[in-house]
């Protein structure tokens, strides 16, 4: 038993076995020279049959065309010829094995590119067989989305937005990355999936596959090959989350019945779909960059107006807070025409991009109101990354002057927070991004797995950023959200009402785990913890001072 030690990023305890997830292969090297050349050869043969053997298992498990495909492949790797040239770069030329199926592949990759046509579409079943038997070989993973035909707890180094595009949440016990922080796309998605993760993680991708690890995603905490008792109780602790959790009902209230509004944060009409199912009581951030990436111009009004409308009609009687466009920085999208940056996430991003391309915002801002025009949803519309009092008069004139009320904006930059009272002066309403507004209150890149401490949602600096728009938004009567990260972590949610918070938006898995932390407490005990929290010296003395005011989240995390 040994411990791994990262930063918890989506709540649950699981235990199952180890598959790892690496992008690509490395080309295996020419040397050394085999000490044994006889049984490298044995090794190399055994590699061949046991690639066979599992590729025809596969086949014999599906139907149709797709078994057809993977017969063809154990054909491949079963083919006498390649065996044999392989064999003989082995005696022959002193390869290593791995080496020597990589060289004896490269002859026939290359005559069934040349004969085009079908054939060179086979290419890629080739290059399957060739990984799969090189990296028996080596002993390392397969690259690609594993698929050990058995639920799993997933370990890669990070996963990008394509990978994650394919990971099967049904299979996907856990994830375990060893790079990425609390508000990477790692924690993003398994939130949003429900999955427990663990971020941060040095050495977890030294785990072989299939070795049993018990998943802490609250704690952070990854245990390789457990004993009988930590099984055991980690069983106990996921049946008594799923007890604690109650069923939401789209307001939240503290035990002495104070309100506040749980809402989700969606990126589609799929998305709305799951967060109605789930009881959020609106939707506190529709990000719509989904809309605009991967073009090369923007989408015409008509999509726009369609795709806002698929969303809104899910909401009779909903909030909808929707977000313009958030481009730049992270999301670069290349129809904006902006000049390469050295510091992308200090430059021209969100609301910032309207300075040089306003058609888009103003267009954006038309469709928003054309879908919102004679259907029952509540459109609210906000814009990101607003840094003064100025550009949030000029977003919300704008706003009004197409016809969206109420609108707002968020608060992500430092300068806002410190000038909340005159920012907020300007506008309906405002929801907090802790995700942006914890990277730029600390100077920390919230990719950034060496920063993770500093890009906690707990920092003390953040929450006083917090309080003082909360505070702000009380005395002009202006509502106040948070949508970042923070408001689905059921400690901090009750924090951010104590603080003054009127809405939590989340991922719609997080809802049940926040309504079941809020009604354990009277809102004069949240008040009295968030003034706690924020005198603590650090982040991790933030999060303990929760823990032992409510002793709920022992179940919930
Ligand atoms: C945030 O910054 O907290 C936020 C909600 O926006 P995003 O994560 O999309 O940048
Ligand atoms: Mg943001």
């Amino acid at each position: 038993m040994r411990e791994l030690r990262g930063i918890g990023v989506s709540a649950g305890t699981v235990v199952g076995p180890v598959a790892r997830f690496v992008r690509e292969l490395v080309e295996p090297l020419a040397g050394p020279a085999p000490a044994d050349p006889a049984a490298e050869v044995g090794r190399l043969a055994a590699a061949l049959a046991e690639t066979t053997a599992e590729l025809e298992q596969r086949a014999a498990a599906v139907s149709g065309p797709a078994a057809e495909v993977l017969e063809a492949t154990a054909l491949m790797a079963a083919d006498p010829g390649l065996a044999d040239g392989a064999a003989a770069a082995v005696t022959d030329r002193a390869l290593p094995a791995a080496r020597a199926v990589w060289e004896a592949f490269a002859g026939y990759r290359e005559a069934l590119a040349g004969a085009g046509g079908y054939l060179a579409a086979r290419v890629a079943d080739l290059d399957d067989v060739r990984d799969r038997v090189v990296a028996r070989l080596l002993g390392v993973p397969l690259p690609g989305v594993p698929d050990p035909g058995h639920p799993y707890v997933l370990i890669a180094a990070d996963l990008a937005p394509a990978d994650t595009a394919t990971l099967r949440p049904d299979v996907v016990l856990a994830i375990v990355t060893e790079q990425g922080g609390p508000t990477s796309h790692t924690a993003i998605l398994a939130n949003a999936l429900g999955i427990p993760a663990v971020v941060a993680c040095p050495g977890a991708l030294s785990t072989a596959d299939g070795t049993t690890v018990a998943v802490d995603g609250g704690a952070g905490s990854v245990i390789v090959q457990p004993g009988q008792s930590t099984v055991d109780e980690y069983r106990r602790r996921t049946a008594a989350r799923a007890a604690a959790r109650g069923t939401v009902t789209g307001v939240g209230r503290t035990a002495d019945g104070a309100e506040v509004a749980l809402l989700a944060n969606i990126g589609d009409a799929a998305g709305m779909a799951a967060a109605m199912a789930a009881g959020a009581g609106g939707v506190g951030l529709f990000r719509t960059e989904f809309l605009f990436l991967d073009r090369n111009i923007p989408p015409r009004l008509a999509e726009q107006v369609a795709a806002y409308r698929a969303v809104f009609e899910q909401a009779a009687g909903h909030r909808v807070v929707v977000r313009t466009l958030d481009a730049g920085a992270d999301k670069p999208l290349p129809f904006l025409g902006l000049e390469p940056e050295p510091n992308p996430a200090l430059g021209v991003r969100g609301l910032r991009t309207a300075v040089i391309r306003p058609e888009i915002l103003a267009e954006q801002l038309d469709a928003i109101a054309e879908a919102a025009a004679g259907g029952a949803a509540d459109v609210w519309v906000m814009a990101p990354m607003v840094s003064t009092p100025d550009e949030a008069a000029e977003f919300v004139g704008q706003a009004h002057a197409a016809g969206l009320r109420p609108a707002g904006i968020m608060v992500e930059v430092p300068a806002v927070a410190l000038t909340a009272t005159a920012c907020l002066s300007e506008v309906d309403f405002a929801s907090i991004g802790t995700n942006d507004l914890g990277q730029y209150a600390l100077a920390a890149d919230r990719q950034s797995a060496a920063l993770a401490t500093l890009t906690s949602p707990w920092q003390p600096g953040l929450l006083q950023l917090v309080a003082l728009t909360a505070r702000a938004g009380a005395e002009l009567g202006r509502p106040v959200g948070v949508c970042g990260e923070a408001a689905g972590d059921p400690g901090l949610a009750v924090v951010l009402v104590g603080l003054g918070v009127t809405s939590l938006s989340m991922t719609p898995r997080s809802l049940a785990a926040v309504s079941a932390a809020l009604a354990s407490v009277d809102l004069a005990a949240a008040r009295e913890l968030a003034a706690r929290v924020l005198a603590a010296r650090s982040a991790d003395d933030a999060r303990e001072l929760a823990r032992a005011a409510l002793p709920i989240l022992a179940d919930l995390a």
